[in-house]
């Protein structure tokens, strides 16, 4: 298999905000990391606790860590 788009031809576009930010690089987590432009101050869609996501994370419909965990190990 060649994975095309996950190797764009233009070197610019690797410091895209897709994958260049991530709050734990390697870890497991998906959200972003909190930055001054990019606060977390908005509440998980799921849980509904409060300052658990940052915009870039809602717009993607991210849930908290908590909550993704949950999802995924099918809780
Ligand atoms: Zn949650």
């Amino acid at each position: 298999m060649y994975y095309d788009d996950d190797y764009p031809d233009c070197p610019d576009d690797w410091d895209d905000d897709d994958r260049s930010d991530f709050a734990d690089p390697g870890g497991e987590s998906a959200l972003r990391a909190e930055t001054s432009s990019n606060p977390r101050n908005l509440p998980c869609g799921q849980c509904g606790r409060e300052n658990m996501l940052t915009p870039k994370d809602k717009h993607r419909g991210y849930v908290c860590d908590s909550c993704a965990n949950q999802n995924e190990r099918g809780w």
